[in-house]
């Protein structure tokens, strides 16, 4: 049974330059009516779902939306759903967009882990990547969401920016420790062809650090948040002991989770699909009472073996040698070639990638894929 939930909230201020995510600007009356969408959509799904054991609210920027929006969905998500009494519930938040008030009653309605998109303490680089606050909005942000009763908080950072010298990033980790965070997630800056970066790139107006440069801000970083007592448990992700995200292990495991919200997307019984990405659309829908189901794929045998693959490998614990999809495949064979150049180690029980093999993953799982002739 379905156990996660995402719910998508898709407004922003303004888009920043290297995204690609569902965002459109916000205004107050759409936002209200979608949260009123969302109500609806979470009664006529309640039955995709069993208890829930996480909930995870991301975007956008959730932190727009009004605090009666908050109440209402909430209330329709505890009304609609069942919650397991140590539900992880997260909320995406941006440092331009929180105050007080809006912590504290999020953190009333029982959200319980906020996820603050921080990306770098580096005003310069802030302003690259057209973020809507400054490093002392961000330091500001996390430190009133303390107050505000959270010890759950996680950091969002990103290296590879244009501009972003190893002394910006190695400043920045610095001072997202400091700030006391129980989880960091540091993501490579990746230019997506649909935005402005990529533009900028192209055009020469801006140009990426080069990659011996980022692979070590990223190998500092693991260094670094390891020195300091966080346990690198996913490629990109960093939590002190006990506090990995619960919901994006879920993702990570291959586990099933119900999306609502525009462009949101559902896996349920082998099947992935997604909401209308149209937020006029999603809306219009909705409030007739109807969740059309776009790009519905039933996953093949073939397909889901790579997909686990392809996650399992993301968590630095590895997949089992045991597991029952890889049950056909001649597994020491196909991974000696890799284990042999350092990439990938193996015991009795588990395969993982190196530290060597972590920071080309995408390679290596490629060629750990095409040796399983998958
Ligand atoms: S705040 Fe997040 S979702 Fe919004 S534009 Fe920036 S990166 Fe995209």
């Amino acid at each position: 049974m379905v156990s996660s939930l995402y719910i998508h909230v898709p407004f922003c201020v303004r888009k920043c330059v290297y995204c690609d995510f569902l965002s459109i600007p916000h205004d107050g009356e759409t936002a209200s009516r979608y949260s009123e969408a969302l109500c609806t959509e979470l009664s006529l799904v309640r039955d995709s779902a069993g208890p829930l054991r996480t909930v995870y609210m991301g975007g956008g920027t959730p932190t727009l939306l009004g605090s009666d929006d908050f109440s209402q969905i909430f209330e329709r998500l505890r009304r609609d759903f069942a919650l397991v009494r140590d539900a992880e519930i997260t909320a995406e938040a941006n440092p331009g967009t929180i105050d007080s008030r809006i912590l504290g009653r999020l953190y009333d309605l029982g959200v319980n882990r906020l996820s603050i998109g921080v990306q770098s303490f580096d005003n310069h680089v802030l302003k690259t990547l057209g973020r809507i606050h400054s490093a002392s909005e961000a330091t500001a942000a996390t430190e009133e969401a303390k107050r505000a009763g959270f010890s759950n908080i996680s950091l969002d950072l990103m290296y590879g920016i244009p501009g972003q010298t190893m002394t910006s990033w190695k400043e920045t980790l610095s001072l997202a420790v400091d700030l006391g965070p129980s989880h960091i997630s540091a993501y490579e800056l990746t230019p997506e062809k649909s935005t402005p970066l990529f533009s900028l790139l192209s055009s020469g107006t801006l140009t990426l650090p080069d990659e011996d440069l980022v692979l070590r801000m990223y190998d500092n970083t693991i260094d670094f948040l390891a020195s300091h007592g966080f346990r690198h448990y996913e490629i990109s992700n960093f939590a002190l002991p006990g506090h990995e995200c619960r919901h994006n292990l879920n993702y990570w495991e291959r586990g099933e989770y119900l999306g609502i919200g525009a462009g949101a997307h559902s896996f349920i019984e082998g099947l992935r699909f997604r909401n209308n990405g149209d937020v006029a659309q999603y809306i219009a829908d909705i409030l007739r009472s109807e969740v059309p189901r776009l790009d519905e794929q039933q996953i093949t045998p073939k397909e889901a073996i790579r997909e686990f693959i392809f996650l399992g490998l993301r968590r630095t614990e590895g997949i089992s040698m045991t597991s029952p999809l890889l049950s056909g495949f001649d597994l020491p064979a196909a991974l000696r070639d890799l284990e042999a150049g350092g990439y990938l180690e193996t015991d009795s029980l588990r395969f993982r990638l190196t530290r060597k093999g972590v920071v080309i993953s995408n390679t290596v799982i490629v060629e750990l894929l095409n040796a399983l002739g998958l």
